[in-house]
Order: C-alpha cells, then sequence, then structure tokens
C-alpha cells in the first residue's frame, strides 16, 4: 500500500471527511483490521484565508510547498491537497517536490465522463466558480462548466467560510443551495459539482434533480484506488 500524503485544514471540517472515507474504503477493499497508510499535514486554515483574501497566493503556495516537501520527506508516496481552491497553486507546490499530486478536477472530470456527462453547473468558492484554474482544467476534459450568478456565488462563498468551514450546518442554507442548483439546471446543467470540500456536509443526492460530484468524495476513493495500486 502506498503511503498518501494529506494536506488538510482547509477545512479541518472536510479533513474529517477524507480521513473517515478513505479509512472505510480501505477497510472495504481489503477487510479485516485493514486501514489506510497515509501521512495528515493539517494546517491552521486562518493563516491560509488570509493569504486569500489578501490575493497572496504567491505565499500560499510557499506555505503549502513546504508542507508537502514535510510529507515527502516523511515518507508519503503522492500528495492529495483536501481542497478545491488551493489547487491554484499546485504548480507551486508542486515545483518543491518530486512525487505527484493527484489533481480533483482531473479525478472529478473523470466520474463525469463516466456518466457521459457533457455540461455541469459548479458550486465552491467563489475562487473556484470565478478564475480559470479549476474550470480550464474541466474544460480541457471536453466538459462545459456553468456558475451562478454574481449574487448567488456570493451567496453561496459566504456559506462556504461563514458556516460550512466552522461546522454550522443550516437548514436555510441548505434551501438555498437547492435553489441555486435548480437554477443551474434551469440553465443546462446536466450534473452539480460539489466543488468545495465542505459542500457535502450540507448537500445530499436527495436535494438535486440532477447527479452530484462530491469532490471530497470522489477525490478520498481516488487517492485508495493510487494507494492500492
Ligand atoms: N475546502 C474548500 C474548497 O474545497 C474551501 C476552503 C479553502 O479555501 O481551501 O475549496
Amino acid at each position: 500500500m502506498k503511503i498518501m500524503g494529506l494536506i488538510g485544514g482547509m477545512s479541518w471540517e472536510s479533513s474529517a471527511e477524507y480521513y473517515r472515507i478513505i479509512n472505510q474504503e480501505v477497510k472495504r477493499r481489503l477487510g479485516g483490521l485493514h486501514s489506510a497508510s497515509c501521512l495528515l499535514y493539517s494546517v491552521d486554515f486562518e493563516e491560509i484565508e488570509r493569504y486569500q483574501s489578501e490575493g497572496n497566493w504567491k505565499q500560499a503556495g510557499e506555505k503549502l510547498g513546504d508542507v508537502a516537501r514535510s510529507l515527502e520527506k516523511g515518507g508519503a508516496d503522492f500528495i492529495v491537497i483536501c481542497t478545491n481552491t488551493m489547487h491554484k497553486v499546485i504548480g507551486d507546490i508542486q515545483k518543491k517536490i518530486s512525487i505527484p499530486i493527484l489533481h480533483i478536477a482531473d479525478a472529478t472530470a473523470i466520474k463525469i465522463k463516466e456518466q457521459g456527462i457533457g455540461s455541469v453547473g459548479l458550486l465552491g468558492t467563489k475562487y473556484t466558480m470565478e478564475q480559470d484554474f479549476y474550470k480550464s482544467r474541466l474544460e480541457s476534459n471536453g466538459i462545459n462548466v456553468i456558475i451562478p450568478n454574481d449574487h448567488e456565488r456570493e451567496n453561496v462563498n459566504k456559506i462556504i467560510y461563514e458556516e460550512l468551514c466552522l461546522g454550522k450546518i443550516q437548514q436555510a442554507s441548505r434551501e438555498y443551495y437547492k435553489k441555486v442548483i435548480q437554477g443551474l439546471i434551469d440553465a443546462g446543467a446536466e450534473g452539480i459539482i460539489l466543488g468545495c470540500t465542505e459542500i457535502g456536509l450540507l448537500i445530499k443526492q436527495e436535494d438535486s434533480d440532477v447527479p452530484l460530484f462530491d469532490t471530497t468524495n470522489i477525490h478520498a476513493l481516488e487517492a485508495v484506488n493510487m494507494s492500492l495500486k
């Protein structure tokens, strides 16, 4: 079993999900007392969020690159960045290490294509929904990406940072996300990417009329595939 190097803490609410899913899947596949071989380096999210809101992506890349290097030194065979947003700095992280990084959008694109879906709605932080680093990765896989309107993006983002990353799961926010999802479906989305690793804590398949692609679940399961290959 290869050793996974998880970069977590962004937020820890979703890292806990990664840890649970990865261990459950290893146990399901190998049976007995098997569990995942992994290292988790959980950062202080307050620091990372400050870099994000200041637009200081260089510093964020430096920091996460150093974290990845520690994981490599500790014996990790590959890296899993447990957040969609911080894939923005995947190039800076990769520069500091010689082991591969399992890209969350690539793993998600494979699942979307398996279902024969060509157009998806994307929910995530404002960085993920508005900037090119994530959408272009999907588009280069032949997937058309639809995002919510300005006002909706602001609210979707606010709910992530002010509620989900703090472990607050509220019915009113679930209803709001459901409305945004319906708007994306009306605009042509045949599936919805939960492109933020905390959204799966709020939204489940029964909240949507089209298939949901929960990036936490997809990424964690793909990490197990890579570990057991
Ligand atoms: N976990 C979230 C994501 O998947 C947001 C937190 C962050 O900014 O890293 O994008």
